[in-house]
């Protein structure tokens, strides 16, 4: 199962206790998954959804709201052998009256004034709109959650729903779809606990933990294989700069405190200067041991340039 179906299939259990909550969020169903036949002849309302666990919800919905029993249908889809569209239906008048009286899905002012007063209608909307409309990517991949709107006014009222708990969501158009998205960890946490889908955020909040764990200790590693790099690099120029006064001029020619040097880094080529400085007598600090390897490089530089001069 995908992070988004279980999110999904934990919303789908919960049923909320006010019947002013569960019309907001039988509200976003019709909303973002229903059709309302209107206009002609017989007036219908249907809401489609591919899971049995959120079909079951909305005829419990309708159910506990109104008191009767929408039909349920159920088709294979074209295709798919494990798929199934399920359609929950309501076609005798009377309950297309009450249904859109109490849930006036055709005016947002309506709406607003009906359904979205309260907090807790305003959560259990987004959450009807998400079950309805939205998935999510699995956390551990990246940070994406949306919800598919038919309508531009639907994504710019879901939009500013959301954005009234100070969480940022954008919209963009995808074909004839209006896509309202948040792409960040934290916002995406706020809102999963907003919907209360509360295993979920746990979810969420421990892949996050364990990601930014994996990467300072990435970035930790980073940096230690670039100390290292750079330490043989230079390990090895100052070698190189000792093999070649050696052969030139001699390593006994160096002053006393070079030689001791020169001698330390040819028997010990993999140390660290810190190190290094512990094998001359007496033991000297890092930035002494560089000083004095410095002007070994530069007597080397100033030999190789005159060597090169008389060959030439
Ligand atoms: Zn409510």
């Amino acid at each position: 199962m995908s992070f988004s179906s279980d999110v999904k299939e934990e919303l789908s259990r919960l049923i909320p206790k006010p019947v002013h909550c569960k019309s907001a969020e039988l509200a976003a169903a019709m909303m973002f998954a229903g059709e309302i036949g209107i206009g002609t002849e017989e007036k219908k309302i249907i809401i489609r959804t591919e899971q049995v666990i959120l079909a079951k919800k909305y005829f419990t919905l309708i159910k506990k709201i109104f008191g009767f029993n929408a039909v349920l249908n159920i088709r294979a889809q074209a295709g798919g052998q494990k798929s199934h569209q399920y359609s929950i239906i309501l076609k005798k008048d009377e309950e297309v009256r009450q249904v859109l009286e109490r849930v006036p899905v055709f005016s947002e002012d309506l709406l607003k004034e009906q359904i979205l007063g309260r907090d807790c209608c305003r959560r259990a909307f987004i959450r009807g709109a998400f079950l309805a409309a939205g998935s999510m990517s699995n956390p551990g991949k990246s940070y994406h959650l949306e919800i598919v709107c038919r309508q531009p006014h639907q994504a710019q009222l879901l939009q500013e729903v959301i954005e009234g708990y100070d969480l940022p969501a954008k919209i963009a158009r995808r074909k004839n779809r209006y896509i309202v998205y948040m792409k960040d960890s934290e916002r995406i946490f706020d809102l999963l606990n907003l919907m209360e889908a509360y295993r979920a955020s746990m979810e969420l909040e421990n892949v996050r933990i364990i990601k930014e764990m994996r990467n300072a200790a990435n970035r930790q590693y980073n940096c230690d294989a670039a100390n290292i790099n750079k330490l043989v690099k230079a390990a090895s120029k100052q070698i190189d700069d000792i093999r070649f006064l050696q052969e030139h001029m001699g390593l006994e020619n160096l002053s006393p405190n070079l030689y001791e040097a020169a001698a330390a880094r040819l028997e010990h080529p993999d140390v660290s200067l810190q190190e290094l400085g512990n094998y001359l007598n007496p033991p000297v600090g890092k930035s002494g041991v560089n000083h004095r390897l410095r002007k070994i490089g530069a007597i080397a530089d100033e030999l190789r340039a005159k060597t090169e001069e008389q060959s030439q």
